[in-house]
């Protein structure tokens, strides 16, 4: 029987070399071939002289009134030209090596030539001839298609006119019908064939919907039934600990939770509690206090008897959270130990022994906590701080240490609500929308790239206040040598500034991590007044006594890393600044430092970063996880995303897509392609 995933090759002019050249565009099934979309239009109606401008690509029409000539010169190149009537004046026309077409015009015949506009010359360089009859084409749109060398345009539209002829009837509809009906979508069979064949704007706007829906509702779909049955299927270990110890410890905690805190904090522990694995993403601003309520969690997991894993991307950052963490413990028995590349060989032996004996209640630290001889006795809780650098398969192998633990991931680099559904929908998202009290928010100015010695000056002023400041010195993309070279420049400008009269420090990404680690303690005790850094700072470090953050050439960031350095400031009850010095070159740069200085929203930033960039790089998150879809685009067709998101979830909720005839078609086709649209598997 035949199907549209049958293999190009039953088509007839499909040999061993053009199957090649086709499974090198990525299509091997019919449905490949007739869902390889054009990636553009050309207009192919036929226009009047008055209505086109230079340079436009167009097709003209009109009567051959001069016998065409053929010039050769050079090597194999030549021009054929020859005179057009049209109706309101004579132009010429020009070919340039394709001698062979003098044979297909003929004078004063009719002919429809798509060609290149040249307003000055009054003459068009012509591209192809559609036909001595011009009209023979009731089509106003030619397609183009992403073709390679060893297949041609001419070719790829061939056959993939054989497939729709032979294939139309047996493209499956799988939108359900109630919700074709509900937005009024096409058929399928009829959106892809419009996709190559559109007679209007209209029709193929129509096909355009159909198609995005399509995608998106199936890829949803997926994403969604992953949660689902993940909350369905049980197989998670119930975390039962004692709430009024839990209680006692968040009591003895140097400040009281947030609203935001104890809200997220609830959403936690209620999955804790539940008897599948928690799959949660919290996101949180720079600041907002989110390891706390990290905290709080594996409380929670070592109160009802598991083992709890904290990962983080960097040294430094392990151990901050370590040190707060110790803390934290300090009057209970709970017990915490530090796992980083630089652990010595003896600490290591024993921290690996203590958990696997299970003596170890919770370990910090760094990709040194995925290594194969990492083992847990029972882990209950995974926590992975700055999620989106890590891998999908370093958070997975994480993961894998555990029989089915909870995971939870936690993001300050806040994620627009529409890459968040398809990167991450298969999560239960908690949000930390609320800063603690007593924040003043960063005041951020724009200066020009050479205002380092205004920006030196304002320093000085602050550091007589008893503050303390950062200066940041640009990344060069792949070169730590550079980064080296510019950091000790900035590091000696600033101490040539002030001097000898206060102390700075200077950190860099060539450093030791011990001694990263101890510049980082002499500025958290103020032991240095200013910390010349490059990005190595970026993530998470904790002063609160800083308040200017200096950022020179500013740039040569992203409005994500732009974001974070600058929460390194406005962490304590003091106002603090952030003195951006750059001179963008582009537009779009000069927008990123306007709005640097208008929002310190992170997202409201990840969605203007969003926009100014298109899913290319938004936000640093990691391209890795996109899904690539066929025709869909996340940001272009973001309400599309948002609508199939919502009707999934709906269809979900109340399990009609399990039991409804409607869906019939829907789960059939998940069943296809290995995605078992049964309830529990
Ligand atoms: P992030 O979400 O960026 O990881 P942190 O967890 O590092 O933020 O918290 C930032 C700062 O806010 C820390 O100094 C932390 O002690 C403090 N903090 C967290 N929660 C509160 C709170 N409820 N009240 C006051 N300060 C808090
Ligand atoms: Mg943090």
């Amino acid at each position: 029987m035949r199907s549209i995933q049958d293999s190009v090759e039953v088509l007839s002019g499909v040999g061993a070399k053009r199957l090649e050249a086709l499974h090198s565009l990525g299509i091997y099934s019919i449905y490949d071939l007739i869902t390889h979309f054009p990636f553009r239009y050309e207009d192919i109606q036929v226009r009047s002289l008055d209505e086109i401008e230079d340079q436009e690509k167009v097709t003209l029409k009109g009567r051959v009134v001069t016998q065409p000539v053929v010039q050769h010169y050079g090597y194999r190149k030549s021009r054929l030209s020859f005179k057009l009537a049209l109706d309101s004046a004579v132009i010429g026309v020009t070919f340039f090596n394709q001698p062979y077409l003098k044979d297909k015009i003929y004078l004063e015949e009719e002919i429809a030539i798509f060609g290149k506009w040249d307003g000055m010359r009054q003459s068009l360089g012509g591209f192809k001839i559609l036909g001595s009859n011009g009209d023979q084409d009731s089509q106003d749109f030619e397609s183009v298609y992403h073709v390679n060398k060893s297949i041609k345009q001419k070719t790829l539209l061939t056959l993939i006119q054989s497939a729709l002829e032979d294939y139309y009837a047996m493209i499956p509809e799988v939108v359900p019908e109630s919700l074709r009906q509900q937005y009024r979508l096409m058929s399928h069979k009829d959106a892809i064939k419009a996709m190559h064949f559109p007679q209007t704007q209209e029709e193929f706007q129509q096909a355009t919907r159909q198609i995005v829906y399509q995608e998106f509702l199936i890829y949803q779909l997926k994403l969604q039934l992953i949660r689902f049955k993940r909350k369905a299927s049980h197989q998670g270990q119930p975390i039962i600990y004692d709430v009024e110890k839990l209680k006692q410890f968040i009591q003895v905690l140097p400040f009281e939770l947030t609203d935001g805190q104890k809200k997220v904090v609830n959403e936690i522990c209620r999955d804790l509690r539940a008897p599948f694995e928690m799959n949660r993403l919290l996101q949180g601003d720079v600041g907002s206090g989110k390891t706390v309520v990290a905290v709080i969690a594996l409380v929670a997991t070592i109160l009802g008897g598991y083992q709890g894993a904290f990962m983080v991307p960097t040294e430094i950052l392990a151990e901050q959270h370590f040190q707060t963490i110790e803390a934290f413990f300090a009057d209970t028995d709970y017990s915490v130990a530090l796992l980083t590349g630089s652990t010595k060989t003896k600490a290591r032996r024993e921290i690996l022994e203590q958990l696997a004996e299970g003596s170890l209640d919770l370990v910090i630290g760094t990709h040194a906590l995925i290594q194969d001889d990492v083992v847990f006795n029972h882990l209950g809780l995974v926590i992975t701080d700055e999620q989106h650098r890590f891998g999908v398969n370093q958070r997975q192998k994480l993961n894998e240490k555990g029989t089915n633990p909870n995971v939870l991931y936690m993001t300050a680099t806040p994620i627009p609500r529409t890459l968040a559904i398809t990167l991450m929908g298969e999560m239960d998202v908690s949000i930390l929308a609320q800063m603690p009290d007593g924040r003043i928010p960063i005041r951020t100015v724009w200066s020009k790239s050479d205002q380092l010695l205004q920006a030196l000056t304002f320093i000085e002023k602050e550091l007589r206040k008893g503050r303390q400041a950062y200066i940041i010195t640009p990344l060069i993309e792949k070169s730590e040598l550079i980064d080296l070279k510019n950091a000790e420049e900035m590091h000696q400008k600033v101490v040539d500034f002030y001097k000898g009269e206060w102390e700075i420090g200077l950190l860099h990404g060539r450093q030791k991590a011990e001694e990263k680690d101890a510049i980082m303690h002499a500025f958290k005790d103020n032991r240095y007044q200013v910390l010349v850094s490059t990005t190595v700072i970026e993530v998470g470090l904790n002063v609160p006594n800083a308040t200017v953050m200096v950022i020179q050439d500013a740039e040569r960031f992203g409005l994500a890393q732009l974001h974070q350095l600058r929460g390194r400031v406005g962490r304590g009850s003091a106002e603090s600044y952030c003195l951006l010095l750059a001179n963008p070159k582009t537009e779009i740069g000069k927008e990123r430092m306007q709005i640097m200085t208008e929002s310190t929203d992170g997202f409201y930033l990840s969605q203007k970063d969003l926009e100014l960039r298109g899913s290319g790089d938004v936000f640093g998150v990691k391209q890795a996880g996109m899904p690539e879809f066929k025709y869909a685009d996340v940001i272009k067709h973001a309400e599309v995303l948002e609508t199939a998101n919502r009707d999934v979830i709906l269809m979900l909720s109340d399990q009609t897509f399990f039991e409804d005839s409607d869906f019939t078609s829907l789960r059939n086709y998940l069943d296809s392609e290995g995605n078992l649209a049964k309830k529990f598997q």
